[in-house]
């Protein structure tokens, strides 16, 4: 289960975060991450739950934000959702190589109270 590795990673970050404006808690953290990121969604909102107890974040509110992935196909440019590696073109059949959005996890943004 590495979400919980994960969610203990966004903690981290966003005490740092706050620290440097010299915040003592964070009331609220707006989370993006891409539907391809390689992330349960539910595994992750229990893994901060978890996580954030006993930090600047044990009042938040966390809001996580999903990024469609998105690709364009290799053979006529075409550009469509994805939730896999694996599914064709529906315009041509056609395979593609780079998904262009949807791999993210990131810190959007934060409101630290001070
Ligand atoms: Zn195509």
């Amino acid at each position: 289960m590495h979400e919980f590795s994960i969610a203990v990673s966004i903690v981290e970050l966003s005490e740092i975060e706050a620290r440097a404006v010299k915040a003592t808690a964070i009331s609220r953290l707006v989370l993006e991450i891409g539907t391809m990121a390689g992330i349960e969604f539910e595994a992750l909102d229990t893994a901060l739950d978890a996580a954030k107890q006993h930090t600047m974040l044990h009042n938040a509110e966390i809001v996580v934000e999903k990024v469609q992935a998105m690709t364009s196909c290799d053979d006529c440019g075409h550009k469509f959702e994805i939730n896999d590696f694996l599914s064709p073109c529906p315009q041509c059949g056609g395979y593609y190589n780079e998904v262009f959005c949807g791999k993210e996890l990131k810190i959007k943004s934060l409101v630290a109270e001070t």
